[in-house]
Order: structure tokens, then C-alpha cells, then sequence
């Protein structure tokens, strides 16, 4: 039953970090949790924090900063022009990504709204591997058509093809011969949490750029888990084993001509984000509706001490010492799962465990919303909160035809540093329960549909 992947985590493994704040969780009673999920009208969205006693529902801007991040902080220079931190900030993404020009914006949305309003117009394509919730409503709010092009071994949780966040390349020579005049750009996201996390390899990234660049169309950047995509090539692709983490990161940001990015992954901030690009004139108009929507080039919508602790973060979630302890939490939390007979999608990817729903209720047909049933199971089980994300793709067949998909999965996303191995036993003895009792479980219906992002505000209730 279970797919093992990996020897490592066999062998013991130890944060690599220790406690200096504590912050007290605290388990509501079987009766509360009730009472507070109807009053949430079964939405995890809408339960409080602190009646949630483990929280997986993502992993981004709730990792722990490290005492080097928090006295970064401190030596903030809040002048409005010419800060420190920011010029810090800056020679450090350069540093990183090899690009030149940075744009600090307040998170990696901020950063997609500029970059599509720019260079997306009604109609256009945009090609990724997958999108993100908002990259995708973003492409779709500027009337264009967000397609992805992540090949079908996706679909399949327990194919072992290693970078499952791969483009399919046949796809997207099709998608370039078709509609070349309509692609104003091929986004690559690396990696996306949307997507189980898969991750793309050095062969994948560099022939989409190879492909882009013969049929004239820009490369960039989705960047949220760089350091996390960057880790997986190192462990699983050819030729990387002895290669450094930086100059894997440099090798996959120099195929490309800029990137966004969400600093609240693998820079393990709170908040902040920023657009890091080649292009002089590209990047000066991108200045310009900064200064609209966010703030001056210096700071983008964040306090200057933000910069600053990215700055530091950006550094530490490039750590082979903390990518390997990170991905060996991911790794052993999926093996729980999959003792007790919870289907996973595998190999691990970065970020979380991603749950097949439908596999683990088999009796509740789609309109019953296994994804949903699971939050809440879980939630009643065991005060647990993990997210459930129906992923709407736009997809392309042979011929070259856009049609739609839907991927569901639950999503067990793991904050960076926070949570210890005592936590995530306990999480796998709350799944153990889950599973015991799935076959009781009849399914929620939505009472209320939202029209933008509607999994962030649907409201459901019990059948
Ligand atoms: C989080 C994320 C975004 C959006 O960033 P925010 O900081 O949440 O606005 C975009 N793309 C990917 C892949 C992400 O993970």
C-alpha cells in the first residue's frame, strides 16, 4: 500500500532549528468544533484561527521568521527614497535570479496584476504549466485565456514520473503553432501549490525556453518556490547532485527573462513579493503603475523593514539544511497518509501533501463535494484545517482545441518551520480517523456561489 519514495526519510531527521517565542494552540471540544464549523457555514475559510488547533491550510506568509529575520527588522530605514533595505533587497534578488531591474510589490498577486496589465490584452493566450488561483484570475480578468500546459501524468497520483509539474512539450508546440500572434508570454511556475507542488526540471524549463524563444514570445517566471523546484532537481534529475542550490537557481532563471514572485513561500516572509526583470523599458512602465497601485520603486507597498527581512529569508529558504528538513517533513506526513490508506499524490512534491478526495470517498459523487467533506471531516475530527481547491483548468487537445478541466484534491500545506514532528503524528492519527469513518460521511452541497475565486467564499452546508 505504501510507495515509499525515498530512503532519506528512514534515516533520522531533526529541525534544524530550535524554539525562542512559543505560540500556545489550543483544541476546541468535540461540541465546539461543531457549534463553530456551522457557524462557518462548513467553510474552513471562515473559522478563526484560534479554534484551529493544527493549520495546513497553506503555506504561504505563515512560515516562522528566524531571529535573523526579526533583527533585520529592527534596523529598518523607513526613508521613503534611497533606503537601505532597500538597496539590500535588491542586490541580493539580483544576486539570486541574475536579473537586473527588482520591483518590490506587497505580495506575489500585486507583482501579477502589474506584469498582466502590461503585457496581456483581450483575447491573448497565456501559456503556463499551471496556474495559480490568482495568476489565473488575473489572465482572466484581462479577458485572455489562462491555458495550461502541465502534461496528463498530473492527473495520475501514483504515476512516479519525478517532475510532475513538467510541461508537455507536444502540447505546447501546438499551443505556439496555433495561436503564436495571441501569446504575448509563457509563464513557467515553479512551483505551484495548486498543482501537488509537482516540480519542473532543468530539461523541461530549458526547452520551453528554447521553443519560446524560436517562436519570439518572452519567458517568465512564476518564482514562489524556486528554491523548493530547485531542491527536487538537485535529488532527482541527472547531471545536478553535486551542483549548489545557487547556481541551480541561476542555471533556471538565466532561460528565462524575468520573473514574479510571492514572497511569503520560499523568501518566508509575512508579507511581500516583487517583479524581477532584463527588460530596462519593461521594468521603467512597471514602475510606473507601482507608483499607483503600491508605492514607490523603493518599497512597493511593504515597510522598508519587509525588504529587509525577505532579504535575509530569501537567503535562508535557499538553505540545503532547511530544503531538505522541509521536504522531509512533506515526505513523512504523505507516508502517514498512505499507512493508512489515504491516496497521496506521488513522488512528494514541495509544500504539502495533496489528497485524493475522491479515492478516499468513493460513495459521494461530485455534486457532494468530497474535497469539502474532507476539511470538514477533518475539522471535526481533530480541529485540523487543510484547504480544498478545485482547479479549473483550460487545457488543449491534438488539434489544437481549448476545453476545461477540473482537478480536485484536499491540500495539507505545511508552514515553513513552525510545525514539529509531534505535530504532524497527530495530524496522521486525525486522517487514520477520517478514513475509519469516510464511508458514514454524505456529503455538503454549495448554498452560496461567488463569481471571483468562489473557493475562498462559497459558503456549503450539510446533505
Ligand atoms: C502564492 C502564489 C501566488 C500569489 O502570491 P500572493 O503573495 O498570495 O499574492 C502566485 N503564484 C504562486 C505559484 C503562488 O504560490
Amino acid at each position: 500500500m505504501t510507495t515509499k519514495q525515498t530512503v532519506e526519510h528512514e534515516e533520522e531527521w531533526v529541525e534544524p532549528y530550535r524554539t525562542k517565542v512559543v505560540e500556545r494552540i489550543h483544541l476546541p471540544s468535540r461540541a465546539e468544533r461543531e457549534r463553530l464549523l456551522r457557524e462557518a457555514n462548513y467553510s474552513i475559510v471562515f473559522l478563526n484561527s484560534a479554534d484551529v488547533y493544527i493549520d495546513l491550510v497553506t503555506d504561504s506568509g505563515t512560515g516562522a521568521m528566524s531571529d535573523k529575520q526579526w533583527a533585520a527588522l529592527m534596523q529598518g530605514d523607513e526613508a521613503y527614497m534611497g533606503s537601505r533595505n532597500f538597496a539590500d533587497f535588491e542586490k541580493t534578488v539580483q544576486e539570486i535570479t541574475g536579473y537586473d531591474r527588482v520591483i518590490p510589490t506587497h505580495q506575489g498577486r500585486a507583482a501579477e496584476r502589474i506584469m498582466m496589465e502590461l503585457l496581456v490584452s483581450p483575447g491573448d493566450i497565456v501559456p503556463n504549466n499551471s496556474h495559480f488561483d490568482t495568476t489565473r484570475a488575473h489572465v482572466g480578468k484581462r479577458e485572455a485565456v489562462p491555458l495550461d500546459l502541465v502534461g496528463d501524468w498530473l492527473w495520475e497520483f501514483h504515476s512516479d514520473h519525478p517532475f510532475k509539474g513538467n510541461f508537455d512539450l507536444d502540447k505546447l508546440k501546438t499551443c505556439l503553432d496555433r495561436y503564436s500572434d495571441r501569446i504575448p508570454f509563457v509563464a513557467i511556475t515553479v512551483l505551484n501549490n495548486m498543482a501537488c507542488s509537482s516540480p519542473v526540471s532543468m530539461a523541461n524549463i530549458r526547452e520551453v525556453s528554447r521553443l519560446a524563444k524560436a517562436a519570439g514570445v518572452p519567458v517568465y517566471f512564476d518564482a514562489c518556490r524556486f528554491a523548493e523546484n530547485a531542491w527536487f532537481i538537485k535529488q532527482r534529475e541527472e547531471g545536478y547532485a553535486d551542483r549548489s542550490i545557487d547556481d541551480i537557481v541561476r542555471e533556471m532563471f538565466s532561460y528565462g527573462d524575468g520573473c514574479w514572485m510571492s514572497a511569503k513561500k520560499d523568501g518566508i516572509v509575512n508579507i511581500g513579493g516583487f517583479i524581477a526583470l532584463r527588460d530596462e523599458a519593461l521594468a521603467g512602465r512597471c514602475c510606473e503603475l507601482l507608483v499607483l497601485y503600491e508605492g514607490f520603486p523603493s518599497y512597493g507597498g511593504l515597510a522598508r523593514r519587509d525588504l529587509a527581512a525577505i532579504a535575509v529569508g530569501l537567503r535562508e529558504g535557499m538553505s540545503e539544511e532547511h530544503l531538505s528538513h522541509r521536504i522531509r517533513q512533506v515526505q513523512y506526513l504523505a507516508d502517514l497518509f498512505e499507512d493508512c490508506g489515504v491516496r497521496t499524490s506521488r513522488p512528494v512534491g514541495g509544500s504539502g501533501v495533496f489528497v485524493d478526495t475522491e479515492a478516499l470517498y468513493p460513495h459521494l459523487t461530485p455534486d457532494r463535494l468530497p474535497t469539502v467533506t474532507l476539511c470538514c471531516d477533518l475539522y471535526l475530527e481533530g480541529g485540523v484545517r487543510a484547504g480544498a481547491i478545485p482547479m479549473d483548468m483550460n487545457v488543449i487537445d491534438e488539434a489544437g482545441e481549448i476545453t476545461t478541466r477540473v482537478f480536485q484534491f484536499a491540500r495539507f500545506a505545511v508552514p515553513r518551520r513552525v510545525y514539529g514532528k509531534g505535530h504532524l503524528d497527530y495530524v496522521g492519527r486525525v486522517v487514520r480517523r477520517v478514513k475509519e469513518n469516510a464511508a458514514r460521511s454524505k456529503g455538503y452541497q454549495m448554498v452560496y456561489v461567488p463569481d471571483i475565486l468562489p473557493h475562498f467564499f462559497a459558503r456549503f452546508a450539510p446533505f
